[in-house]
């Protein structure tokens, strides 16, 4: 491999403070690698919408389509809240990406170092060693896309509004892969959340997990949870989860519960994986932070770097299998976080210090 070719969108608002991070570290990390990095950067969400009137242009999706992997920022901001819903910054981006790239996994490690429990809302006594759970979401199934999906007036005069929910065998196949493969990465336990005391869905979720996951993968310790008692054991005990993984609207409310009692959102980055695999024969995939564009601290140079970064690493791992180089990354930054030096959102009252020397401490302590 002589150089991993990526599209860099780094969005608004902190986003390009962030991403400016990654790629410094980015540039150091492989530096004695002897591979190039081969990146391009083009606009997307709110600048995108000032500068070429779309969130996401085509010069951008073609850029995207012609690399390997995307390293993406954040959108949105006040700016352009008053724009109708659908052609707000991450209506009109983020979701069409995923869509266009069939990405159908999402990846969010919730990692909470234990020198950081201050940061979580959880007791300290019930995450003395900190936090550290894999959530994997699907993502382009269920009820956000199921079809129909309307609004109708009724002869009575009343009115209806109708969301389906609806899950091939192959989807969860698909999804369960992505699950045992991780499962395999960590500790081997897999707990997999549905609602199938209820719904139909579930019910085909947890027959084709249990089926799937026992032919292929016998020696991963699956267990299965109702979504309500998985909302619950995630805030009393955590970390009696190794990888969690669900389906698509379970995963989007638990993978943010699991962010919130990991402390700041500063920290958490994530990886969504398509079906597609790129010439490294690996995922193409989309990495980004799990937060937003932080509108109130943007541009006073003070964002936490790390889950931009942290999402830098994932895209080495994922996309292009350099696992060696993406440990490397997450060790520096833990070093460095858990030696004391910290942005505003981790400091706890000490001394806090600025985007740039975050960054240039991680470099140090690559
Ligand atoms: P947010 O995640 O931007 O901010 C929530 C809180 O977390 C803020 O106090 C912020 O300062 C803090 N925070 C987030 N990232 C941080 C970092 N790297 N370092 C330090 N602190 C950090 O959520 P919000 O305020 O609800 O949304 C702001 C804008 O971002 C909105 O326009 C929203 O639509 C957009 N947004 C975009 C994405 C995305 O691009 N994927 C995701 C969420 C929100």
């Amino acid at each position: 491999m002589e150089s991993i070719k990526f599209a860099v969108l780094s969005g608004d608002l902190i986003g390009p403070e962030v991403m400016s991070a990654a790629l410094e570290v980015l540039q150091e990390a492989m530096a004695s690698s002897g591979i190039q990095l081969d990146f391009q950067e083009a606009d997307v969400g709110g600048i995108a919408i000032d500068r070429h009137g779309s969130a996401l242009p085509q010069a951008t999706l073609d850029l995207c389509s012609q690399s390997d992997a995307i390293l993406f920022g954040s959108v949105g901001g006040p700016k352009w809240e008053s724009l109708p819903p659908q052609e707000q910054p991450e209506r009109a981006s983020l979701l069409p990406l995923r869509k266009h790239f069939s990405l159908f996994a999402n990846l969010r490690p919730g990692l909470l170092f234990k020198e950081l429990t201050q940061a979580s809302p959880l007791k300290e006594e019930r995450i003395p060693d900190g936090i550290d759970i894999l959530c994997i979401r699907e993502l382009t199934g269920g009820i956000y896309f199921g079809q129909p999906k309307e609004t109708t007036s009724l002869s009575d005069g009343d009115i209806q509004a109708l969301d389906t929910m609806v899950y091939r065998k192959s989807e969860i196949e698909r999804i369960a892969d992505v699950a045992i493969e991780a499962a395999n990465s960590r500790n081997k336990r897999l707990c997999s959340v549905d609602k199938a005391n209820v719904l139909e869905t579930s019910v085909l979720w947890r027959q084709v997990v249990t089926d799937y996951i026992s032919k292929k993968a016998p020696d991963i310790e699956l267990s299965h949870l109702y979504v309500d008692n998985a909302a619950m054991q995630l805030v009393s005990n955590p970390n009696q989860f190794d990888v969690l993984f669900t389906e698509n609207m379970f995963g989007d409310i638990l993978s943010d519960e699991m962010a919130v009692i990991c402390g700041s959102l500063g920290m958490l980055a994530s990886a969504s994986l398509g079906k597609s695999k790129n010439k490294h024969n690996k995922p193409f995939g989309l990495y980004e932070p799990a937060g937003g564009t932080a509108p109130d601290i943007a541009g006073k140079g003070i964002a936490n770097p790390c889950a931009q970064i942290l999402s830098a690493a994932l895209m080495l791992r994922f996309s292009f299998g350099l696992e060696a180089i993406a440990t490397k990354i997450e060790k520096a930054i833990k070093k460095t976080v858990t030696g004391g030096t910290r942005t505003g959102d981790i400091a706890f009252g000490s001394k806090a210090v600025s985007t740039s020397e975050m960054t240039a401490a991680i470099i140090k302590n690559l």
